[in-house]
């Protein structure tokens, strides 16, 4: 499933890219640029239930917190929530991550993070961005196990 946010959706778009989905957002949108991103099969999720009301498949997302937007995902389209796919995707562009070879991110990572988790050390291949196993990681697990998502 491949997700267009609307502007009003920042912190979701964050957490569907946590657990693995493909979710474009811009905190602005050209005219047309929504046509287009669902014309290419994107589902727009949106806080306007006037937008929502335009196309077909688009959901409304009724609810206000985070929390509850992702159980009201869960519910509208059964969505799951997979923990094999999370944090395979880059939290600030979207792109799918890739494993990052050592001559990669030495000098690009901290050296306790290169010893520590060497071999699971990914990056994004648009933005340049590294990811690892650490402290951010864990709380947000821990935020999805408390708001009940797993
Ligand atoms: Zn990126």
């Amino acid at each position: 499933m491949r997700f267009l946010l609307d502007s009003m959706l920042g912190r979701l778009t964050t957490w569907l890219r946590v657990t693995g989905y493909d979710s474009y957002y811009q905190s602005r949108y050209k005219s047309g640029e929504i046509d287009r991103l669902v014309n290419e099969g994107r589902c727009l999720l949106t806080r306007n239930k006037e937008l929502s009301s335009i196309y077909r498949d688009a959901i409304w997302i009724f609810n206000e917190h985070t929390k509850d937007q992702l159980h009201e995902l869960k519910e509208k389209l059964q969505l799951e929530f997979d923990p094999s796919a999370w944090f395979t995707r880059c939290l600030r562009c979207n792109t799918v991550l890739k494993k990052a070879p050592p001559e990669k991110f030495i000098g690009n990572v901290p050296d306790y993070i290169c010893h520590q988790h060497s071999t699971c050390i990914s990056y994004c291949p648009s933005c340049g961005r590294f990811f690892w196993p650490g402290t951010h990681r864990k709380n947000m697990i821990t935020q999805l196990k408390t708001w009940g998502i797993v």
